[in-house]
C-alpha cells in the first residue's frame, strides 16, 4: 500500500490523501484551504491525472475536508463518493453555501475563476454520493471499508480500509471526550498496519487544572460581567459544530440558572446547520437526544448588513461566523465596531488561525492594536478579549495515548502546523520506539506495506 499526501503543504490546509494498493486507488477527503481564495485553495489534484481514484471517502462536513469535492467529481465523474449519512446532510448545506459565496466573491474580490463549481454540479455529485453508516462495511474499490464515530461534529467518522490483508485507519478530525451534543469518538482498539492521524493540537499543551466545568463557569461569569457593564459579547464561531455546541452550552447555563435565558444572534449558515443537527437528532446517536436547537433556545438571525446597522445597545450575544473573522462576514463587521469600545467583549471559543483577522485580534488583546484586514486596517483594541477552550479537537495527549495503546507499526502525521506535527512525531516515537512515525511530504509517495 502506498500513500501520497495531496495537501499543498504540511499544514492545516486542503486535506486530501491518496492511497494505492495493487492497481486500485482511493482518496481520503477532498478539502479546500480555509485561508486561501481562488484556485490555490484546491489540493494537488493534478497528481491524480496519472493516478485517477476509483472512489473518495469524506470524513466529515468541514470544508477543509469536503470543499473541493465538486471539482474532483467534475474531473473524475466515475469515482464513487462515500460519506456517512450525517455528513451527506451537512454536505448539501456546506457545498451549496460555498457555491453561493464564490458567485458573490467573483465580483466582490475580482476572482474570474470563481465559482469553482456551480449549484448544479453540487446537486449532481450529491445524487451520486453513497451513504455508509457507522457499524456497516462496504466494498469500495476492492477494499473493505468501515466507518467509526470520530466525535468532533455530527456525522464525523474515521475510516478503516482493508485490502488483501493490509489495513489503514484514517482518523479524520477527532474528539475523544464528549462535548454537549456530539459524543466522544468510538475508535477501533486494534492496530492497523498504518494509521493516519490529525495533529491540530500538537503544539497546544494541555492545562493540568483544566476542566470543562470550570471553563463553562468562567464563560458564564464573563458574559454576566460584560452585560452588567452595559456591553455586548461577540463570539466568532464556525457555523458547523462549534455554533451548535455553544448554543447547547447557553441552554445548559440558562437551565442551571447561571445565565438568564436570552436570545442569541446567529448567522444564516449557523441557522442552516442548526436545522441539520435537529433533523439528524432522530437518526444519529448524540447526547441530549430530545434537545432541539431551533425550538429550545430563543434566537434571531443576523446577516452582515444587519450587523453593520444593528444598535449595539448592550446585553446582546452574537454567535456568528466566520470563526476566522474573514472580511465582510458578520463577525468581522461586528469586531470592527465592538473592538473600539471598552464595554464590549470578544470571546474566542476554539481554534483560530494565527494569521487570520481573528488570530490577530486574539494575539493583540486589550490595549493592543490589530490589523483586521479588508478595508478595516489596524484597529485599537479597547474591548475585553477572552479565550475559552471549547475545542472540538482532541488534546495531543489523548491522541498520543490512543495511538500508543493500539500501537500500529506505521503512523502518518497530517492536519497540523509544523511545530504540531513535530511534537507528535517526537512523542509517538518515544512511546512507540519500534514504529515508523513520519510526516508525509506533500506530493511524495510513501511506501506503507
Ligand atoms: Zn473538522
Ligand atoms: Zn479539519
Amino acid at each position: 500500500m502506498r500513500f501520497i499526501n495531496l495537501t499543498g503543504a504540511n499544514e492545516i490546509g486542503a486535506n486530501c490523501y491518496l492511497i494505492e494498493y495493487g492497481k486500485r486507488r482511493l482518496l481520503l477527503d477532498c478539502g479546500s484551504h480555509p485561508r486561501v481564495e481562488g484556485i490555490g485553495a484546491l489540493p494537488r489534484l493534478e497528481v491524480l491525472a496519472a493516478r485517477p481514484p476509483e472512489a473518495v471517502l469524506i470524513s466529515h462536513g468541514h470544508l477543509d475536508h469536503l470543499g473541493s469535492l465538486p471539482v474532483l467529481h467534475e474531473r473524475f465523474p466515475k469515482a464513487e463518493i462515500w460519506m456517512s449519512p450525517g455528513t451527506a446532510a451537512i454536505a448539501d448545506r456546506a457545498l451549496h453555501n460555498s457555491a453561493s459565496v464564490m458567485i458573490r466573491q467573483r465580483s466582490e474580490i475580482d476572482l474570474p475563476e470563481y465559482p469553482l463549481f456551480t449549484h448544479g454540479q453540487v446537486d449532481r455529485l450529491l445524487e451520486r454520493a453513497e451513504a455508509l453508516s457507522v457499524g456497516r462495511t462496504a466494498e469500495i474499490a476492492d477494499a473493505e471499508v468501515s466507518f467509526f464515530e470520530a466525535g468532533h461534529v455530527q456525522g464525523a467518522v474515521g475510516a478503516w480500509i482493508e485490502s488483501e490483508g493490509v489495513s489503514l485507519f484514517y482518523t479524520g478530525d477527532v474528539k475523544f471526550s464528549d462535548m454537549r451534543i456530539t459524543r466522544g469518538a468510538r475508535f477501533p482498539d486494534r492496530a492497523p498496519d498504518a494509521m493516519v492521524i490529525e495533529c491540530t493540537r500538537g503544539n497546544t499543551p494541555s492545562q493540568p487544572d483544566f476542566s470543562w466545568e470550570g471553563e463553562a463557569e468562567r464563560f458564564a461569569r464573563g458574559i454576566r460581567e460584560v452585560h452588567e457593564a452595559g456591553g455586548s459579547v461577540l463570539i466568532p464561531c464556525f457555523a458547523l459544530g462549534k455554533t451548535q455546541e455553544v448554543m447547547k452550552l447557553f441552554y445548559d447555563l440558562a437551565e442551571e440558572g447561571r445565565l438568564p435565558r436570552q436570545h442569541v444572534y446567529l448567522g444564516g449558515l449557523g441557522v442552516a446547520y442548526n436545522e441539520v443537527y435537529d433533523e439528524l437528532a432522530e437518526s444519529l446517536p448524540r447526547l441530549s437526544p430530545r434537545f432541539r436547537l431551533q425550538r429550545d433556545l430563543p434566537w434571531k438571525r443576523l446577516n452582515p448588513r444587519g450587523a453593520a446597522a444593528l444598535d449595539l445597545e448592550g446585553g446582546q450575544v452574537f454567535l456568528v461566523s466566520s470563526g476566522m473573522m474573514t472580511p465582510r462576514t458578520s463577525s468581522h463587521v461586528l469586531a470592527r465596531r465592538m473592538a473600539r469600545e471598552e464595554r464590549h467583549a470578544v470571546f474566542f471559543v476554539g481554534y483560530v488561525d494565527p494569521e487570520s483577522p481573528a488570530g490577530r485580534l486574539k494575539a493583540a488583546g486589550r490595549g493592543g492594536c490589530a490589523d483586521l484586514g479588508g478595508d478595516a486596517g489596524a484597529v485599537e483594541v479597547r474591548c475585553r478579549i477572552e479565550s475559552f477552550d471549547f475545542t472540538s479537537h482532541c488534546n495531543r495527549e489523548h491522541m498520543a495515548e490512543y495511538v500508543a495503546r493500539v500501537a500500529p507499526p506505521r503512523v502518518l502525521l497530517v492536519h497540523g502546523d509544523p511545530p504540531a506535527l513535530e511534537w507528535m512525531q517526537r512523542e509517538l516515537q518515544r512511546r512507540l520506539p519500534r514504529a515508523r512515525v513520519l510526516i508525509p511530504p506533500p506530493g511524495e509517495e510513501v511506501e506503507l506495506a
